[in-house]
């Protein structure tokens, strides 16, 4: 059976409620809209539940939020979801997975979810296109966004050299030199990866020790081709037309630049969660990522479900993100027929 830990505040009212529109007794302007599974946001795991949802008849309405696609719609090749041996451009990936849930009859809409009351089911909730929602299950699918440091150079560019995941686009490095920057156990993880791939990788952390657990410092530290960069931090992103060429980094304590001869540039100084409309409604972990029994993608409330990067600070894949997204999906339409 399942079991949330006992500081878990349950819903309070977990009697299935039908809704048929025209039933339905509490009084409702006509903005109010009854829906048996409504998904909020539209990458890999708010697709992939919304073409399970929709072919389990559970006529799923989904919020795709400010960037329809999700992530991947910011960067250019895809090599490692299966099913497409060429690879492909994740905005064009996006495109598919969207048109197989639309295939299945998902209601698509361009809006935000800005508010959710997950105190009473139904569930409601409220749009920014004036719409109030009460939803019979939810399926949270926001995501995370990789945090940057904030240099004009580093923006420019995004998808030519620079990245936010060495497991994606590590493997365009090969052979090269690259830099890392951050001294957590993400840093770490991501600089020991491409350590294998790349003849040489600069770690740039901004103090004298690193944030990352001992096994993980362990691993940097033995590794030959990881140079520790300490007490520095990126000032300028260098390249030119054909992408990034170097990075310039100043040492804190000295004041002094240094130029890097580099062509690839990562960026791993944390994600946020987006989850901040779910705060007060749902159990989440210290850094906002919203907690699910493990094993399932059930939350502290019982017909609320996530899946994705907003409950996954570790694999953060889009399949991973996908497989969850299936596996809301089919809780919802079982917690529906239970
Ligand atoms: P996301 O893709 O983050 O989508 C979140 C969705 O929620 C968005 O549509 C957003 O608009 C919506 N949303 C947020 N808030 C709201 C709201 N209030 N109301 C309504 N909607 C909302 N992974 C790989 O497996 N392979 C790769 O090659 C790869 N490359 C990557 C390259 C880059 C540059 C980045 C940043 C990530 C990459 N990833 C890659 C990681 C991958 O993109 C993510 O793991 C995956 O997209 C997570 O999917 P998701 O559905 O959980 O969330
Ligand atoms: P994190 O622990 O928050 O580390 C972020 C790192 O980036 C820190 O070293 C920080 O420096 C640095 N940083 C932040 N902002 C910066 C800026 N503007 N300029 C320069 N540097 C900056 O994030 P994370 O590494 O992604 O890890 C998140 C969580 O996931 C952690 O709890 C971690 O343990 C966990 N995790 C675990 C594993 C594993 O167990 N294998 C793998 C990955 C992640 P300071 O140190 O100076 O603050």
């Amino acid at each position: 059976m399942d079991t949330f830990p006992t500081h878990f505040k349950k819903n309070s009212i977990l009697k299935f409620l039908p809704l048929h529109p025209k039933k339905y007794s509490r009084k409702m302007s006509e903005t109010v809209e009854n829906v048996r599974c409504l998904i909020i946001g539209s990458g890999p795991a708010g697709y992939t539940a919304a073409i399970y949802a929709a072919r389990a008849d559970l006529k799923p309405v989904m919020y795709q939020g400010l960037q329809p696609g999700g992530q991947l719609t910011i960067t250019t090749d895809v090599d490692n979801f299966p099913g497409y041996p060429e690879g492909v451009k994740g905005p064009e990936m996006m495109e598919e997975f969207k048109k197989q849930a639309e295939r299945f009859g998902t209601d698509i809409r361009f809006g935000i979810v800005t508010k959710v009351d997950f105190s009473d089911r139904p569930f409601k909730v409220e749009a920014d296109d004036g719409k109030t929602l009460m939803a019979e299950t939810v399926i949270i699918a926001t995501g995370a966004t990789a945090k940057w440091l904030g240099l004009e150079s580093e923006m420019a560019f995004r998808g030519m050299g620079v990245s936010a995941c060495a497991t994606c686009d590590g493997f365009f490095y090969r052979g090269q030199d690259v830099a890392i920057v951050g001294g957590g156990d993400t840093a770490a993880e991501e600089a020991t990866y491409l350590s294998k791939l790349c003849r040489k990788v600069y770690m740039i952390h901004r103090r004298d020790e690193l944030r990352a657990s001992k096994a993980m410092q362990h691993k940097v530290l033995n590794t030959p081709n990881i140079e520790l960069v300490l007490n520095s931090i990126p000032g300028e992103v260098l390249g030119d037309s054909s992408g990034v060429t170097g990075l310039r980094v100043r040492n804190l304590q000295s004041g002094e630049s240094r130029d890097l001869d580099i062509t690839g540039f990562f960026v791993a100084i944390g994600h946020s969660p987006n989850s901040e409309i779910f705060r007060d409604q749902l159990a989440m972990n210290g850094m906002g990522y919203i907690e699910t029994i493990p094993g399932t993608t059930k939350t502290s409330v019982e017909g609320v479900f996530a899946c994705g990067d907003v409950q996954d600070h570790y694999y953060r894949q889009a399949i991973t993100a996908a497989g969850t997204g299936c596996m809301a999906a089919i809780e919802a339409e079982r917690f529906l027929g239970s």
